[in-house]
């Protein structure tokens, strides 16, 4: 029945809290929230917040898990290595850091060798390597985009050949990017995007280099345009085995999402309103939708996919055969404390 797949589709929707260690520069002696764990009956994690002004009771949220700050990317993995792996059974997982600017979302996802996104990189070779004992083969390719002011960007793109494409118009409008998806197969396409297959670890890491050096070329364009964008590490997995004749395709989708400081929209104007309205929309809308696929009331069977970019991109990977993870990152920079809150409040709406 609708009811129990919809409860089946709310196991699959975990929310994690990380909270981010103070940084040298950030005085710890002043800190004005304190936030600490404990596991409750139902085996949740709860943070407490204390605002020190006045004796105003401290705020509690429950989360799946909570990562303190002596918890390293190592440790973060060892918990999600297992999500990560049922991609390769064909299962379509969405990983995602929510969090405002400089809480760790990027620290979690594409630190060198440990966040998840090198990590992801590295396991796949011994997974498949283990696999290809019972027969599986599996071809692993990804694509690496970037979403801003809802359009999409290649991380990937050779810009040698992009510089050629530019001296010539017709060239240039065909490097559009628009979103396919088959209906039938359930699957999604991008137009013109960059895929890259995953055939040694070198060639990854030269890979992610050529990303981060695209993203770092384009904040200096437009100030931090890193914390103002979503970035989408995309793999698909395709397996099949030669013994049984059995296939699986599965695709994990890993997220960087936009920094998710609320900015009064009151105060910008031209371009930088448009970019602000447009993460508000964008992160309300994959909250909505989180939301609506969690909930087993009947009411709420509309899922607004179609309001965002994002979740347009990514509805069957939300939605069906999937899993879905949200890390919201947390400091407990006292400077911080109004953001903090409203991104655990965020994160305890979609959970
Ligand atoms: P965001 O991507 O959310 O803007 P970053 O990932 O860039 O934030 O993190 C901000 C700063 O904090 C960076 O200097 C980063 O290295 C550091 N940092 C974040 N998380 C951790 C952590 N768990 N351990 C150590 N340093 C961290
Ligand atoms: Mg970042």
């Amino acid at each position: 029945t609708l009811h129990n797949e919809l409860q089946e589709l709310r196991g699959n929707i975990r929310v994690f809290c990380r909270v981010r260690p103070l940084l040298p520069e950030e005085n710890s002696s002043s800190s004005l929230i304190n936030v600490h764990e404990f596991c409750d009956d139902a085996g949740n994690q709860t943070i407490e917040v204390k605002k020190n002004s006045g004796s105003s009771p401290p705020y509690i949220f429950r989360f799946d898990k909570v990562f303190t700050e002596e918890e390293t990317n190592r440790d973060v993995f060892k918990e999600i290595g297992q999500l990560v792996q049922s991609s390769l059974d064909g299962y379509n997982v969405c990983i995602f850091a929510y969090g405002q600017t400089g809480s760790g979302k990027t620290y979690t996802m594409l630190n060198a060798n440990d966040g998840i996104i090198p990590a992801t990189i590295n396991h796949i070779f011994s997974w498949t390597k283990d696999l290809k004992e019972r027969g599986w083969r599996y071809d692993v390719s990804c694509q690496f985009i970037e979403i801003y002011n809802e359009t999409i960007a290649d991380l990937l793109r050779d810009e040698n050949k992009l510089l050629i494409a530019s001296s010539n118009e017709d060239t240039v409008t065909n490097l559009k990017h628009e979103i396919r998806h088959n209906t039938e197969t359930r699957e999604t396409t991008i137009t013109n995007v960059t895929t890259c297959s995953l055939t040694s670890e070198e060639a990854v890491d030269g890979l992610l280099k050529r990303a981060s050096k695209l993203r770092a070329t384009a904040s200096t364009a437009s100030n931090e345009r890193s914390s103002r964008s979503h970035s989408i590490f995309i793999v698909h997995l395709s397996g099949r085995n030669l013994v049984t004749g059995e296939s699986s395709k599965g695709v994990l989708n890993l997220v960087d999402l936009a920094g998710s400081e609320r900015i009064n929209t009151s105060q910008v104007v031209g371009e930088r309103l448009r970019e602000t309205q447009s993460i508000n929309r964008s992160l309300s809308c994959l909250g909505d939708v989180i939301h609506a696929l969690g909930s087993s009331d009947a009411s709420k069977r509309h899922i607004p996919f179609r309001n965002s970019k994002l979740t347009y991109l990514l509805q069957y990977s939300l939605a069906g055969n999937s899993k879905t993870l949200m890390f919201v990152n947390i400091s407990g920079n006292p400077g911080h404390t109004n953001e903090t809150l409203n991104s655990l409040r965020f994160a305890s709406k979609v959970n």
